[in-house]
C-alpha cells in the first residue's frame, strides 16, 4: 500500500525537535500526498537529510513536501554553513567529506548522502544539493510518479 507522506512527516519530525531542541517546520501544500515507498526506506532519507541539517547549521530547519503533475518531492534545506562550490558534484560520493579539519569534531564518514542517494534511485527518485557556502544548503529528493512498478533491487 501506499505511504501517506504528510502524516509520516509530522511524526517523523517530531523527535527531532525534543532531541535537538530545533526548530523544525514542516511546509505541505496538500493535506495528504500518497507514495509507494517502504515507511523505512523514506524514514532513512529523512533521517540523513535532518541529521545533516542539524549538524551543519544552528538555526531553524524546513522540511517541505511538494507534489505535481509528474513528481513527489521532498527538502530539507538549512540556514548553515552551506558547501563551497568546487565541493559540491562529489558530496553524493561515498566517504566524501568537505574540509575534512572542519568536520573531525562533527564526526560522519561521508556515508550519509550516498546511502541517500543509493535509496532515492532504487525507487526511479533523484537527489539534488543545492548550497551557498555561508547562506544554507538544501537537499531535495525527487520520486517519479510514472514508474510506479515498485522498487527495484539495490545495485
Ligand atoms: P555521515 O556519514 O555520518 O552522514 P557526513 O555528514 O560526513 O557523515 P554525508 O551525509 O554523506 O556525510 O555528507 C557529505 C559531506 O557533505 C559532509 O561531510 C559535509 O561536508 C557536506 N554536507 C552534507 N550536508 C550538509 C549540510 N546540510 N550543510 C553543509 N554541509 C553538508
Amino acid at each position: 500500500a501506499p505511504l501517506e507522506l504528510v502524516s509520516f512527516l509530522k511524526k517523523s519530525i517530531k523527535p527531532f525537535r525534543h532531541v535537538y531542541q530545533r526548530n523544525i517546520r514542516l511546509q505541505v501544500e496538500k493535506r495528504q500526498v500518497f507514495y509507494p515507498i517502504s515507511e523505512q526506506r523514506l524514514k532513512q532519507l529523512l533521517v540523513i537529510f535532518l541529521d545533516n541539517a542539524i549538524k551543519y547549521s544552528e538555526k531553524e530547519v524546513l522540511v517541505w513536501l511538494n507534489e505535481d503533475q509528474d513528481f513527489v518531492e521532498m527538502g530539507v534545506k538549512d540556514k548553515g554553513i552551506g558547501i563551497p562550490e568546487e565541493d559540491l558534484p562529489f558530496v553524493l560520493d561515498r566517504f566524501y567529506r568537505v574540509d575534512k579539519v572542519r568536520n573531525r569534531s562533527t564526526g560522519g564518514k561521508g556515508l550519509g548522502l550516498s546511502i541517500a542517494n543509493s535509496i532515492a534511485s532504487r525507487y526511479g527518485g533523484e537527489m539534488e544539493v543545492k548550497s551557498s557556502p555561508g547562506q544554507g544548503t538544501e537537499v531535495i529528493v525527487r520520486f517519479p510518479k510514472e514508474n510506479l512498478a515498485g522498487a527495484k533491487p539495490m545495485a
